[in-house]
Parts: C-alpha cells; sequence; structure tokens
C-alpha cells in the first residue's frame, strides 16, 4: 500500500511473517533500495510499480525484482532528497506483520530532529498559523475575550489506519475527516474562535504527534471525532469522553521524565527542577483540565442528545491517549 501526502509518503508491505530487510540509498539518481530477505516474487509483489501515482511528492518510480534465489529488491527512485524511515511493525488487529517506509523530504534540519515526523508536520503547519494569529504573541488573556479561542479538531484515524469499517463499508477516517471539516467551519463563523486540524487530507498521523501539534499551537481546546464500531450491530447514539483519573496519572510519571530538562510550560507554569513540585504541578493542572473537559463534554451531550439518541446521559472516562496533554 502507498499513502502519499503533502507531509510524507508511507509504502507498507504487509506480510504472514516478520520480513527481514536490509536497506540503502544510492546516488544518480537517488534510490532507496531495500532488500527483503527469504521472499519470492508473487503476483502481489509484481504490482508495486503499479501503486505510486505520478503526483507523489518523493517518489518517481518504483521497481521491483528477484535479486537473487533468496531476496527480493525493492528500488524506489526518488524526485528530490528524501529521509527514508524504514522500520517493521508487529500485526495488531487486522493488521499482520509490516514492512513500513517512511520517506521524508530531507531538508536540513528534519534529517537530525529525533522526530522527523513531528518536525516536519510543524512546519507545514507554521503558514497557517502565521497567517491567523500575530507572530510571537503569547497566548495571553482570556481565551474568546481578549484573544481568539484555539480549537484543534482532531479527525480519528487516516492513512493505512482506517478505523471502524461500517456495513457498508464505508470507513470511519472518511466520515470523522468530513465531520471535522464541517465543524471547522461552523467554528471559524465565531467571531473569537480558531479552528485547526490535525489532519485535512487523508494521512496517518501518529498519536503523540496530535498531541504536540495542538501543544505547538497552544490550543484551548482539544477535540478528537471518531466513528467507532461495535460488536453488536445495534448499537446507536453518540457519547463524549474525557480523561480518566487512572489514565491520566499512568502518563504523568512518563512526561516528567519527557519534559524534566526542557523549559517547557505545564498549562502556562513552568517547570520548576523539583521532581515533586513538578509532579504536583502537573497533577493540579491536569486535575483541573479534567474538569473543565468534563463541563465542556456535558454541554455537547446535552446538545448532542437534541440531535442523535445518547449511549449514556453523562460524560464518560477512559484513558485515551490523545487526551494526555495535561494542559
Ligand atoms: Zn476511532
Amino acid at each position: 500500500r502507498v499513502w502519499p501526502s503533502s507531509a510524507y509518503t508511507r509504502v507498507t508491505l504487509e506480510s504472514n511473517r516478520t520480513l527481514k530487510y536490509k536497506q540503502f540509498m544510492l546516488t544518480n539518481p537517488d534510490r532507496l533500495v531495500v532488500d527483503i530477505d527469504d521472499i519470492q516474487l508473487n503476483s502481489v509483489l509484481k504490482t508495486v510499480s503499479q501503486q505510486f501515482q505520478s503526483d507523489d511528492p518523493l517518489i518517481k518510480e518504483a521497481r521491483i525484482g528477484q535479486f537473487d534465489p533468496k531476496t527480493v529488491r525493492l528500488v524506489l527512485e526518488l524526485k528530490q532528497a528524501t529521509n527514508p524511515k524504514v522500520f517493521t511493525l508487529d500485526p495488531i488487529a487486522e493488521f499482520k506483520h509490516r514492512l513500513v517506509l517512511d520517506l521524508y523530504p530531507a531538508v536540513g534540519r528534519y534529517d537530525n530532529a529525533e522526530d522527523p515526523l513531528l518536525a516536519l508536520l510543524e512546519d507545514y503547519n507554521k503558514g497557517d498559523l502565521e497567517s491567523k494569529l500575530p507572530s510571537e504573541a503569547p497566548l495571553a488573556g482570556k481565551a474568546g475575550r481578549d484573544r481568539p479561542l484555539v480549537i484543534m479538531l482532531d479527525p480519528g484515524h487516516g492513512g493505512e489506519d482506517p478505523g471502524a469499517i461500517g456495513k457498508n463499508r464505508t470507513r470511519e477516517k472518511d466520515i470523522v475527516l468530513q465531520i471535522a471539516r464541517r465543524l471547522r467551519s461552523l467554528i471559524e463563523r465565531e467571531p473569537n474562535m480558531k479552528a485547526y486540524m490535525t489532519r485535512n487530507e487523508d494521512v496517518f498521523i501518529p498519536l503523540r504527534v496530535r498531541v504536540a501539534k495542538a501543544r505547538k499551537q497552544r490550543a484551548d481546546l482539544f477535540v478528537s471525532i471518531h466513528a467507532d464500531a461495535f460488536t453488536n450491530r445495534a448499537a446507536r447514539g453518540s457519547s463524549v469522553f474525557a480523561l480518566s483519573k487512572k489514565g491520566a496519572t499512568s502518563t504523568a510519571a512518563r512526561f516528567l521524565a519527557e519534559t524534566q530538562n526542557e523549559s517547557d510550560l505545564i498549562g502556562g507554569v513552568g517547570m520548576s527542577g523539583d521532581r515533586y513540585l513538578d509532579h504536583t504541578l502537573f497533577d493540579l493542572v491536569q486535575t483541573a483540565t479534567i474538569s473543565d473537559s468534563l463541563k465542556f463534554g456535558g454541554e455537547i451531550l446535552k446538545r448532542l442528545g437534541r440531535v442523535n439518541k445518547l449511549h449514556k446521559n453523562k460524560v464518560d472516562q477512559a484513558g485515551f491517549a490523545v487526551l494526555k496533554a495535561p494542559d
């Protein structure tokens, strides 16, 4: 499968067993070569070159062949200098063993970035952000009164992750993207609100990057939109979730470890450098955030109840990864 997007291109090969591989780059022209061990070229692999579209921003063409009796060689000819990240993923849900080739444009800092996808997506958002907000202005003042209320809409899933599949083969990733786009245009009509989206195309965005994008733009509100399935087809109705206390505490330690050495902000409170004080501040901010989320979620639920059946009359709580940023 090939998922080109404006930010990066993902190529996925899926197999019944672990794929062993070696990768290297060649120049003149720039090529990424991936040798896959212990497999034979089959009818599916032979169609690889047809999976690529000519408008892919990074890949000019793909070739595949049986390099030697035990090795299949995949050659991606590149349109520009590219920074590939090749890795395997273990089976999960309906996916089997996967060999993933993520290709990023090799633009200076991405090559050295710890997380090239995050660095790239930050830049990718910048143009949009700078045209709407005064540059470098801190988001001080009361949201919605002194400055726009910043809302990050997060259409779930995307790219090779389709989310739930409906009985007419509709895909959750498409439905939630349309909902988010419509919601964004409604929000844009409000005079003192500004909406962003974690994705506005059919692209896979890791959960941590979704959260990072919201924090980067100092969003006041993060709304993740899903259209999930259940084992029982009779299930109907809407629900609203906030982060659970349990999900929150399990991430506090790791979050603190990650940000310990940075002058990061936790909900406007600077890290003190003292482990116990930081932990207390984190807890205070997150507790306040959960409490706000429950109030806000209750308002959404009330309004949803006017247009749809509800699962429950109160906001549910669970440890969703995208809700774990304290602020
Ligand atoms: Zn979902």
